[in-house]
């Protein structure tokens, strides 16, 4: 008899288990208590790049004069935007429920929580019962919340709201210089607002190779952000028309006034309510604990995707979503986590792969780097990507691609060939003897990679 799996969550960890599940012929049931895909389709990903996508075009016509273009007068229609973020969003959300109904996986609307370990209960118009041989759990995440005085006034936002602000506001203070506060910093000053990104740590995003973080810093500046970093925000009062954020760095308090604060400060799993505890599914500081197939503390169930806490990424998701319906119905499952990208839609774009040097020094790992400033490529001085640079780190002594981070034009499309170098184990070496199209900025890792020896050609 066919396998029922029980699925909780439709974001990308969860209807991507779903549709797999259903390919390898399990009975599957989704549950979802909101809008099919998620975070990342409908207050994520996909929103957000949207509006990144008309901000940029905006800023890239009004460098005009520049590149042989007269465009006067091109204003940010934002209802227009606006209504196209929303089409987008409704357009792959209707992706996703037909792909589910080609796939045979009945979708169940409410909130879902375990009975116990082999039933849930569906509370939605109506209560009901599912009864299933496997659980996955795909809660995904919410915002975390921070506590300081002034939180609760009406302007201080987090990122959902931050996607449908009424217009574009003329200025924002932003608290968390992570992923999505950088994301949003370089939207909405493409768009003109006045931005300030408050950033606890001494540099912007701490995942991120640490040479590619100041760099990316530095345009950012030169785009018209200011950043005070090594800041605490500590209140946010009503001011006359505007909210004023009071900032504490070195000792001193500073006033930062904008229309709105962004409170982008990180997200953590979304476990409430769900009945975890009751049937033994343990947490480890509000993650849900997997072992390396995803499966929980209770045989059957596992949790896949930002629930776990792992990697908060869509991709990340649907694999390991993959991955443990796979390994659930008996089949050889595959999760290289090393070959996961980090993706960041700014301009120039951000993306990285496998170790940074900071994460290869703490590791003990002996290695070697080459770099390549995007100001020798070619199709990077043809499209503006000048300030970017591309970075490969490799073992030292079979030169095997270790890392590979890029700041620059199409970064988040290059990074795909770097996952695939570091999935196959190819070395510096095997990088430089393929190929690449001139011009692109492809060529660019390729040099990098070149670099990593000192017989970069093009530097
Ligand atoms: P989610 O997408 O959060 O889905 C979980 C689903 O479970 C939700 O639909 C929720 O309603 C449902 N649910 C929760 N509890 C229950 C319950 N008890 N019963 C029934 N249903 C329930 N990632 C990227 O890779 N690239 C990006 O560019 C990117 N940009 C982002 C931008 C922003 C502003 C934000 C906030 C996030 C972004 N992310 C991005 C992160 C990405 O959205 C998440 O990593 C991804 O959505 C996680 O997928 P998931 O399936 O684990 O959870």
């Amino acid at each position: 008899m066919n396998k029922r799996i029980v699925i909780i969550g439709g974001g990308p960890g969860g209807y991507v288990a779903a549709i797999r599940a259903a390919q390898l012929g399990a009975e599957v049931h989704l549950v979802e208590a909101d809008r099919l895909g998620g975070t990342c389709l409908n207050v994520g990903c996909i929103p957000t790049k949207s509006l990144l996508h008309t901000a940029q075009l905006y800023r890239e016509v009004q460098k005009g004069g520049l590149i042989g273009l007269k465009a006067d007068n091109v204003r940010v229609d934002w209802p227009v935007l606006q209504s196209r973020k929303q089409a987008t969003v409704t357009r792959l959300v209707k992706g996703v429920e037909s792909l589910l109904k080609a796939n045979k996986v009945t979708v169940h609307k409410g909130q879902a929580a375990l009975k116990d370990a082999r039933t849930v209960i569906v509370s939605g118009e109506t209560e009901k019962e599912v009864a299933a041989d496997i659980i996955v759990l795909a809660t995904g995440s919410e915002p975390v919340k921070l506590n300081f005085p002034g939180a609760e006034l009406p302007g201080v936002i987090d990122s959902t709201a931050a996607l449908s602000l009424p217009s574009v506001p003329t200025s924002l203070v932003i608290v968390g210089g992570g992923v999505v506060g950088i994301e949003f910093a370089a939207l909405y000053s493409a768009l003109g607002a006045r931005v300030t990104v408050v950033e606890l740590l001494p540099e912007i995003l701490p995942p991120v190779d640490g040479e590619i973080a100041v760099k990316v810093r530095q345009e950012l500046t030169r785009q018209g952000v200011t950043f005070l970093t090594g800041a605490r925000l500590t209140e946010v009062r009503q001011g006359d028309g505007a909210l004023t954020a009071l900032v504490e760095a070195g000792g001193k308090v500073e006033e930062v006034t904008g229309e709105y604060v962004l409170v982008a400060v990180g997200r953590r799993p979304r476990t409430q309510g769900l009945g975890l505890e009751a049937v033994g599914v343990a947490l480890d500081r509000g993650r849900i604990t997997v072992d390396e197939h995803f499966v929980t503390t209770v045989p059957g169930i596992y949790a896949v995707g930002d629930c776990n806490g792992q990697i908060m990424l869509a991709h990340a998701a649907s694999a390991q979503g993959i991955a443990a319906v796979e390994h659930a119905l008996g089949h050889q499952a595959a999760y290289y986590p090393q070959t996961i990208p980090s993706c960041i839609y700014i301009q120039p774009e951000v993306a990285g792969v496998g170790l940074t040097e900071e994460e290869a020094k703490k590791q003990g790992i002996a290695y070697k780097t080459g770099l390549f400033p995007l100001s020798a490529s070619g199709k990077a001085v043809i499209d503006g990507g000048m300030s970017g640079l591309v970075k490969v780190i490799a073992g030292e002594k079979y030169g095997e691609i270790l890392g590979v981070h890029i700041f620059g034009p199409r970064a988040t499309d290059l990074i795909g060939e770097a996952a695939l170098a570091i999935r196959l184990e190819a070395t510096v070496d095997e990088l430089v003897t393929t190929i690449h199209g001139h011009p692109t900025i492809s060529e660019a890792l390729a040099e990098a990679a070149l670099a990593v020896d000192g017989k970069a050609i093009h530097w």
